[in-house]
């Protein structure tokens, strides 16, 4: 492993800081420079393909290539050792559609108002999507989610000529896996694809040959819960939220619902690992960048609370990134451990493939693609009507703040499971003062971009199909 957690944190901020207001001089500086033109079509290189994975909800600490003890991820581990694996790598927020805004969009949720699931944003013309940009360019696009909250509402669909909904467990399915193939295969040009999987978001009802995890009480318990949802009417709840339900309402330990997780995962470890494993056998891999990512991570009750959505403590906000390019042969089993964020993955997906930059991207080519190795802050946020968190980590650092209130502080190398809040200590007050002006900066460079980009305030309307989706999803009444 690459050190990157150093104990002069002091220096370190200093620098992170300055850098926050780097990318805002550099931003303004460049906005107007060169927009790409909605429309052209360039001839097409032999580019690389990109195979781009989305695992929705699953957490890296719960994987064997990062520590995990519990053999959660045979294949995905082995997988991982052809490329480069980030162990801090973060999302900009803890819920599913801003936090895949920031990988279509390029910029953090707030400059394009990603926030309310019933009010879709109405997207600023200058602006395109990184499907959009990969279809400019010559690519052959298409998505397949697993979920309705990746929608035409929001406008995921954008610089698709392909966007199927698929069922939740998608790719596992033999026909879902076979569909996927044939899109695959049927390419004469380089390929944007986008895949999204709902394996390991809730209800976690992992199919038995992969729910290995349980204790033999637990596998007792587990059974009687499916029986009494079982026998419920249909119209009173599904068996998944029924034992979501159970989960979250009456005192059942933790631990069952760890098992449980994991269990999910080791179903996500042997789709996702089939479909990998099927899509290097016929050699598409040799020439693709194949990127396995999640949008955010999932509570276990470590901070009382189950799902996700509600905080941003690393177990919600710190996300898979793995990234196997062509080009990179000399990178396999690389792991970083600096912090990244999912918004840099744009910019070094459009690097990694050769094309220009649009000027209006918030992160920059993760190392060690760009061949940099410098330390960058982190920035994270949750800003829906309902709630107001954001949060900033550099180096061991990481500060979280709550509208109105405390401040919490957490030095990540002494207390992984932020329990320790050292925002009250005489020593660390220069460091709280250093991540809050962090904080502060990323907010007014994502309103300065707002601005720039004159994205409108009011917000769209979403469709009937869509705010049932929502409902069926439990996320609306
Ligand atoms: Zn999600």
């Amino acid at each position: 492993m690459t050190p990157s957690l150093r104990d002069n944190a002091s220096c370190d901020l200093l620098r992170f800081h300055r850098t926050v207001l780097e990318l805002l001089a550099a931003l303004l500086l460049s906005f107007f420079s060169a927009p790409p033109a909605r429309g052209a079509a360039p001839p097409a290189p032999r580019r690389p393909n990109v195979i781009l994975i989305s695992v929705d909800s699953l957490r890296p600490d719960h994987l064997g290539s990062l520590g995990y003890p519990r053999d959660t991820s045979p294949r995905l581990d082995k997988y991982f050792k052809t490329g480069v694996l980030y162990s801090n790598a973060y999302s900009v927020s803890n819920f599913t559609i801003p936090s895949h805004a920031a990988v279509f969009w390029g910029m953090y949720p707030s400059v394009l108002d990603y926030w309310d699931v019933q009010k879709p944003p109405i997207l600023p013309e200058n602006v395109f999507s990184l499907p959009e940009i990969f279809q400019q360019s010559g690519y052959r696009t298409g998505a397949f989610v697993g979920t309705k909250l990746l929608s035409k509402d929001f406008s995921f669909d954008r610089g698709f000529e392909t966007f199927e909904l698929m069922n939740r467990f998608s790719p596992s399915s033999q026909k879902d896996a076979e569909t996927i193939l044939h899109w695959v295969d049927s390419s004469d040009k380089p390929f944007f694809l986008f895949l999204h999987t709902f394996i390991v978001h809730y209800p976690h009802m992992p199919p038995p040959r992969h729910n290995l995890f349980l204790s033999a009480n637990q596998k007792k318990l587990y059974a009687g819960l499916i029986r009494e949802a079982e026998m419920l009417p249909s119209s009173t709840t599904t068996p998944g939220f029924f034992l979501l339900q159970k989960i979250t309402q009456t005192d059942l330990s933790p631990s069952f619902a760890a098992a449980l997780y994991d269990g999910s995962v080791r179903f996500a470890d042997e789709a996702i690992g089939h479909l990998l494993k099927k899509l290097d056998s016929n050699g598409v891999a040799e020439n693709s960048i194949v990127v396995l990512l999640s949008d955010h991570g999932d509570e276990l009750n470590e901070h009382g609370h189950y799902f996700h959505g509600r905080t941003l403590y690393d177990e919600t906000v710190r996300a898979l990134l793995f990234i196997r390019a062509p080009k990179n042969k000399n990178l396999p089993g690389r792991i970083v451990d600096q912090p990244v964020s999912l918004v840099d993955l744009p910019p070094t997906l459009l690097r990694l493939a050769g094309l220009s930059l649009p000027p209006y991207f918030q992160g920059s080519p993760l190392p060690p693609f760009d061949g940099s190795g410098g330390n960058r802050p982190i920035y994270a946020e949750d800003a829906r009507e309902t709630s107001s968190l954001q949060a900033a980590r550099a180096g061991r650092w990481k500060l979280i703040l709550t509208e109105g209130g405390k401040p919490e502080l957490y030095d990540l190398v002494a207390d992984r499971v932020e329990k320790n809040n050292l925002a009250a200590a005489p020593e660390h007050q220069g460091t709280l003062k250093l991540l809050t002006d962090n904080i502060t900066a990323f907010e007014k460079m994502n309103l300065t971009l707002r601005q720039t980009l004159q994205a409108p305030h009011r917000p769209g309307q979403p469709s009937e199909e869509f705010l049932k989706s929502l409902r069926d999803l439990g996320y609306i009444r």
